[in-house]
């Protein structure tokens, strides 16, 4: 089938590259030049400059000009196609609404063309965006106000998980179309004619209304869970050093009715997903006339958990006043290049507010994302923050390290913090990655870590 993937960031290239894979004649377009400019060199550098996802940049290097074009045009692909995908980004606005402007000139750009098509076959458009609920309908009257002939429009909303992108495009979870028109469900059929019959993977026909809600009712479970376990597991384990988190989790979790996903405590979830998606959702079911307690409070708990670990060195008579800090992890998760969101950005907010002299950090993927974020151009602060390329170096000379990455590489971080730093030094662990903290404090070390009592 002929597919047009608009949009071409974590969703939109993965999913490009995917389909190319399954044999469809796929053109990812994009409004950003550089971007595509650095997708056609097919070069892995080039390409994970902006996507750096496991197995991706060696799909669209296999696929290239064979079934896979990236173009920067969408008038010349226009004709012919089948299925178009919209992945481009729906930010939170300033008062917590999805921003939906990159969204409606994407829309702008493409109704016009669809109205002119010589070709009169079938086209779908497809929501991948996630987009608030009702936004399919919306986009069906944009399409009949151009007059469009023969288009449908469906909602496919994305779950991947950043970091495990292509593994979850080729199997995923489930597979869900929301639609109105049984035409375009039989073309999303064709489309994902390999998930269809799938035996593991639930393919879901519902309306476009049902797979908009299911989006954002999946995100703000899964955000619910980090809350609970960081704000209740983890500050319970905090208070008493004979509950023993990691024990604690296997016996809750043994229970085949409560998932072990969210357990593993941290200094909060970040990412381009959850918060907005939380928040959208509470104003939808605000604009519903709706009471929104329980989401408010999931949104609250994680964005005070993010920073927690400098409030409970400070009850401690800890300052960071006038300290060097190294920072180890910037990226949201584990194998990601990504720091939407992430909590290394709201501590080194909070770092430099409490007057810290310097902020050495490292991240394996990350450093380039966090030099184009942190530009003195935008706060005269930044210009305390600098980056290297190991734990190692970002280490030296610091007073004191915070871990905010799950990494895997960090759990031996406690040889290295032996080797370049002597006591007294202050560990603050986001992610509880050090298996021999115990060890660290018997050599005089400070630590604390989410959902352990302090040690010293
Ligand atoms: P992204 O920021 O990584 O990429 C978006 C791309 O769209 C960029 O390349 C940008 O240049 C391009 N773009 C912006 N406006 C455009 C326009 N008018 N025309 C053409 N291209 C345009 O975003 P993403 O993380 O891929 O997210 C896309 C959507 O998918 C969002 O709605 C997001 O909520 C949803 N989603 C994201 C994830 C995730 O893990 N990142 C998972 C599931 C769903």
């Amino acid at each position: 089938m002929k597919v047009i993937v608009i949009g071409t960031g974590f969703v939109g290239l993965t999913h490009a590259a995917v389909c190319s894979e399954y044999g469809h004649e796929v053109y990812a377009y994009d409004i950003d030049r550089e971007r595509i400019a650095a997708y056609q060199t097919g070069q892995r550098q080039e390409i994970e400059r902006y996507v750096n996802e496991p197995e991706l940049a060696a799909i669209v290097q296999e696929r290239l000009a064979r079934s896979l074009f990236f173009c920067n045009e969408l008038a010349p692909i226009i004709e012919g196609v089948e299925v178009i995908f919209l992945c481009v980004p729906t930010p939170a606005g300033l008062d917590g609404a999805t921003d939906l402007s990159s969204y409606l000139a994407a829309v702008s750009v493409l109704a016009p063309l669809l109205a002119q098509r010589r070709d009169a076959g079938r086209v779908v458009i497809v929501n991948k965006s996630t987009v608030p609920v009702g936004t399919a309908r919306s986009l069906a009257q944009i399409l009949q106000e151009y007059q469009v002939p023969n288009v449908g429009v469906a909602s496919n909303p994305e779950f991947l998980p950043e970091g495990d992108a292509v593994e979850k495009s080729r199997r995923p979870d489930r597979v869900l179309i929301g639609a109105d028109d049984q035409q375009d469900f039989q073309l999303l059929r064709l489309l994902y004619s390999q998930f269809v019959h799938h035996v593991r993977i639930r393919y879901i026909e519902t309306t476009p209304e049902t797979a908009e809600a299911s989006k954002y009712v999946a995100n703000s479970l899964l955000f619910t869970a980090i809350s609970f376990w960081n704000g209740v597991a983890a500050r319970l384990a905090e208070t008493d050093e004979k509950i023993r988190l990691d024990e604690l989790r296997m016996a809750v979790t043994a229970d085949s009715r409560i998932s072990p996903w969210g357990s593993y405590v941290s200094n909060g979830a970040g990412g381009s997903c959850f918060g907005k998606d939380i928040q959208s959702l509470i104003r939808q079911l605000r604009t519903g006339g709706q009471q929104t307690p329980l989401l408010d409070s999931v949104y609250a708990i994680n964005e005070e958990q993010k920073t927690y670990l400098l409030e409970r060195a400070e009850q401690q008579g800890i300052s960071f006043q006038g300290k060097t800090v190294a920072l180890v992890g910037l990226a949201f998760k584990q194998r990601t290049n990504d720091i939407r969101d992430a909590s290394s950005l709201a501590l080194i907010e909070a770092l430099l507010q409490r007057g810290v002299s310097a902020i050495r950090t490292y991240d394996p993927m990350a450093l380039n994302n966090a030099r184009r974020m942190f530009t003195p151009e935008k706060n005269p602060l930044y210009s305390k923050i600098s980056y290297h390329e190991s734990a190692q170096e970002a280490l030296q000379g610091s007073h004191a390290v915070c871990i905010s990455t799950d990494w895997q590489e960090f759990r031996g971080l406690s040889r290295t913090i032996r080797q370049t730093v002597s006591p007294p030094y202050v560990i603050l662990d986001g992610r509880r990655m050090l298996p021999d903290a115990a060890e660290l404090v018997r050599a005089g070390y400070d630590y604390v870590a989410v959902g352990s009592v302090y040690l010293q």
